[in-house]
């Protein structure tokens, strides 16, 4: 009875993004918030096309939380995440999906930054992993997080987990690459996993004020 009253109250909240494996990760991280009903783009049929043009991860979710929270009438929450090399000057950085073109594969985009870092020895392949996401309702942004995570590139991809530049990013602590990593493990320690703990210290408040 708790659980169906509980379903019943629930907020309902649209992860407003397209990728299936980013989906599946904040599902699995805010599993435990109470609460908290989410929902996916496919139950919204008229979501507006919003551009990501942005020069910041996190003005690139919130460009994109609002006119979604607006258009569907619900709690929306965007993110907006990517890789920063140090050695390129922080690209790919907000132009991560879309590094080798606009419609670049996965393996197209970590070509194109394992043949830039050609030659750069392994200290000054440094980078981060960075994750923004804002939360908006109908009537605005109720607040913006950001998450970041620190390794280096490989000189090849290595492991089958994941998606994106996984399997290029090495996380030293773990002495593996993201796609190497048990998804479980990466769900701790990653960007995502980093701003998701900011966003549920955020978000249990509003709930219980609602
Ligand atoms: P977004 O969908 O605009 O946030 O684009 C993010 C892009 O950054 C993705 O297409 C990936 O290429 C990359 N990216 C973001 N998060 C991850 C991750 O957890 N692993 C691997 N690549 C990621």
């Amino acid at each position: 009875m708790t659980s169906f009253v509980n379903t019943l109250h629930a907020k309902t909240i649209l992860i407003a993004t397209q990728n299936e494996k980013k989906r599946a990760e904040i599902k699995e991280i805010l599993k435990d918030v109470p609460g908290i009903r989410l929902r996916g783009p496919e139950d919204f049929p008229f979501l507006p096309l919003v551009e990501e043009d942005g020069t910041t991860f996190q003005e690139n979710a919130v460009k994109k939380a609002i006119p979604l929270a607006k258009a569907c009438n619900t709690w929306a929450m965007a993110d907006d995440s990517g890789l920063e090399i140090d050695a390129l000057g922080g690209r790919p950085g907000v132009y991560s999906c879309r590094y080798a073109g606009a419609n670049a594969t996965d393996e197209k985009n970590r070509e194109k930054v394992l043949s830039e870092l050609r030659g750069v020895p392994r200290e000054r392949r440094t980078a981060g992993f960075v994750c923004a996401i804002a939360l908006a309702g109908p009537q605005g942004l109720f607040f913006v997080v950001e998450g970041r995570c620190e390794g280096f590139i490989t000189e090849e991809p290595k492991g089958k987990y994941g998606f994106g530049y996984d399997s290029i990013f090495y996380a030293p602590d773990h002495r593996q690459t993201f796609a190497e990593l048990n998804p479980a493990i990466k769900n701790r320690i990653s960007h995502r996993a980093h701003a998701l703990m900011q966003f549920k210290e955020k978000i249990e408040p509003l709930i219980r004020r609602r």
